[in-house]
């Protein structure tokens, strides 16, 4: 398995529920490290780009509204097998069909209000992280840091 960084987001109604916590919480249990994290307002602008490969969808318009409509948490996460760890804590995008204990399932309103985002492979979450650090805002976690659960 390979140290990987993705990029999270606790979406609007994530921010709004006080779920940063709870949520970040998860990442570091399961042994995935915050190693930048930024709160922001997305502007239509933003939200439009970050989300371009949707641009043709049904749900592209409702998407970047929803996005833009309060503070958004954007944080990387590293550690072995980051991408797909953090896509399975997260649960599948339809929080019908997400597995019972991921965040999806337990906290996402619907398919759409559906409180996180992850990257989903190595070449989108180099994009999506550049998108919104630099490399000096980025602190990777010393060789030594334990796991959460292992203290
Ligand atoms: P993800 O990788 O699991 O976030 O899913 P996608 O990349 O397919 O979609 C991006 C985001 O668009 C999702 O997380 C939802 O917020 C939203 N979305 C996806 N599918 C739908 C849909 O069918 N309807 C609506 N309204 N929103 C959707």
């Amino acid at each position: 398995m390979a140290v990987e960084r993705t990029l999270s987001i606790i979406k609007p109604d994530g921010v709004a529920k006080n779920l940063i916590g709870d949520i970040n919480r998860r990442f570091e249990s399961s042994g995935l490290s915050i190693i930048a994290t930024r709160m922001m307002q997305l502007d239509a602008r933003e939200a439009e780009r970050f989300y371009e490969v949707h641009k043709e969808r049904p749900f592209y318009r409702d998407l970047v509204r929803y996005m833009t409509s309060g503070p958004v948490l954007v944080q990387v996460l590293e550690g072995d097998d980051a991408i797909a760890l953090n896509r399975d804590i997260m649960g599948a995008t339809n929080p019908a069909d997400a597995a019972p204990g991921t965040i999806r399932a337990d906290h996402a309103e619907s398919i759409e209000q559906n409180v996180v985002h992850g990257s989903d492979a190595a070449d989108t979450a180099r994009r999506e992280v550049a998108f919104f650090f630099d490399e000096k805002q980025i602190f990777s976690r010393p060789a030594q840091a334990t796991r959460h659960d292992d203290r």
